[in-house]
C-alpha cells in the first residue's frame, strides 16, 4: 500500500510518518492538502492519512477533490482530528473520508485503521479490475453485434444504426451522399461449381477489396446473401466513377469462375444513386433507386455499373 500523509504541523507529520514506517510502510510526506493534491495527480496512492485543518487547502477539501475524480482509483482517506474537533468527524465522513484517527496518534490505532484500510484497497482493485474487464467486454460484444460473421464488414444492424447519422450530416452539413449497391454476378453457379466454401471465399474476398475503397466517414455493409452496400460522401458523378473503379478491381482480382458465361471470373454489377435531401426517407429511397439500377444493369449484360439518372 502506499501511502501519502497530509500535515502541517512537522511535529504531528515527523510522528506520522515515523510510526507508519516502523509497521513497515512507505509513505510520502506533505505540508498541507495543495502539495498534496499535486503529488496525487502525479502518482497514485492507496491511501491518503490527512489532516483536518491546513493551509491553502484543507483536509475536507482534499478528500473532495479526490471523491470528484473517483473514476480513475479509489482512494481510501483517513482524516486525522484532534480531541477538539472530534464533532467534525462527522463532516469529514459526509464529505467521502472511509475512516478517522484522533490525534495525537497512537500507534494501535493507526494499525487497526491501516489494516481495514487494505481490505477495503484490496476490494476496490478487485472492482476496477473486473469493471474495466466488463467494459471491454461490452465493446467487444457491441462491435461484435454490428460486425457480419463471415466477411467482417458492417451488417444490416450497423446500416440501420448509422443511416440516422448520415441523414443527421446530409441536414446539417449539406454534404452531398450517394448510394451503391454490389451483387455478385451469376453467385448461385459459382456455389454450385466450387461448393458454398469456396463461395464463401469470394465473399470474402470481395467485401475486402469494395471496402477498401470507401473511407472511415463512410460506409460499407453486407446487405444480403452477396450483396454489399456502400453509402459514399460525394455527388453522383463522382460516385459513379468510384463505383465504376471498384467494379474493375474485382474483375481485376481474376478469381476463376467458369459458370460466368461471359467473363469467366468473378464480377460483381452496381447500382448508384443519389441521396436526395427533400425526400421523404433519404437513406432508404436512395437505396430503392439503386436497387433498380442494379436490376437495370443486371439486365444489360451484368458487370456494370448503372446509375438511377442513366
Ligand atoms: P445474379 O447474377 O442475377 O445476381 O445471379 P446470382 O446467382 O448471383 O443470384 P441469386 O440471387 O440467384 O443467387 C445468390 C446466391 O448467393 C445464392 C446463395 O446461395 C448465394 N449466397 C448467399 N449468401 C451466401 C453465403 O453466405 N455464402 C455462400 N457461399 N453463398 C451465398
Ligand atoms: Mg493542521
Ligand atoms: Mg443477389
Ligand atoms: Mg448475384
Amino acid at each position: 500500500m502506499k501511502i501519502l500523509v497530509a500535515e502541517d504541523d512537522a511535529v504531528s507529520r515527523f510522528m506520522t510518518v515515523k510510526a507508519l514506517e516502523q509497521l513497515g510502510y512507505a509513505c510520502t510526506a506533505t505540508s498541507d492538502g495543495h502539495e498534496a493534491w499535486e503529488c496525487l495527480e502525479q502518482d497514485g496512492f492507496d491511501v491518503v492519512i490527512s489532516d483536518w485543518m491546513m493551509p491553502r487547502v484543507d483536509g475536507i477539501e482534499l478528500c473532495r477533490r479526490i471523491r470528484a475524480v473517483e473514476h480513475r482509483r479509489y482512494t481510501y482517506f483517513i482524516i486525522l482530528t484532534a480531541l477538539g474537533e472530534r464533532e467534525f468527524r462527522l463532516t469529514g465522513m459526509r464529505a467521502g473520508a472511509d475512516d478517522y484517527l484522533a490525534k495525537p496518534l497512537d500507534r494501535e490505532e493507526l494499525m487497526l485503521r491501516l489494516v481495514a484500510a487494505e481490505r477495503v484497497t484490496r476490494l476496490h482493485r478487485r472492482l476496477e479490475v473486473q469493471t474495466a474487464e466488463l467494459e471491454r467486454l461490452n465493446r467487444e460484444f457491441f462491435e461484435s453485434g454490428r460486425k457480419d460473421a463471415l466477411t467482417g464488414v458492417g451488417n444490416r444492424r450497423r446500416m440501420q444504426e448509422e443511416i440516422g447519422a448520415f441523414e443527421a450530416t446530409l441536414f446539417e452539413a449539406k454534404e452531398p451522399l450517394s448510394v451503391a449497391l454490389f451483387d455478385i454476378d451469376h453467385f448461385k453457379r459459382y456455389n454450385d461449381t466450387y461448393l458454398h466454401l469456396a463461395g464463401d471465399d469470394v465473399l470474402r474476398r470481395v467485401a475486402q477489396v469494395l471496402s477498401s475503397h470507401v473511407g472511415e466517414p463512410e460506409g460499407f455493409y453486407r446487405f444480403g446473401g452477396e450483396e454489399f452496400l456502400a453509402v459514399m460522401r460525394r455527388p453522383l458523378g463522382d460516385a459513379r466513377a468510384r463505383v465504376e473503379h471498384m467494379r474493375a478491381a474485382i474483375e481485376a482480382c481474376q478469381i476463376p469462375h467458369v459458370a460466368n458465361p461471359d467473363a469467366r471470373v468473378i464480377t460483381v454489377s452496381a447500382g448508384v444513386a443519389p441521396v436526395e435531401v427533400a425526400a421523404p426517407a433519404p437513406l432508404i429511397d436512395a437505396i430503392r433507386a439503386a436497387d433498380e439500377a442494379l436490376l437495370r444493369a443486371k439486365r444489360a449484360g451484368r458487370n456494370r455499373v448503372v446509375a438511377s439518372s442513366d
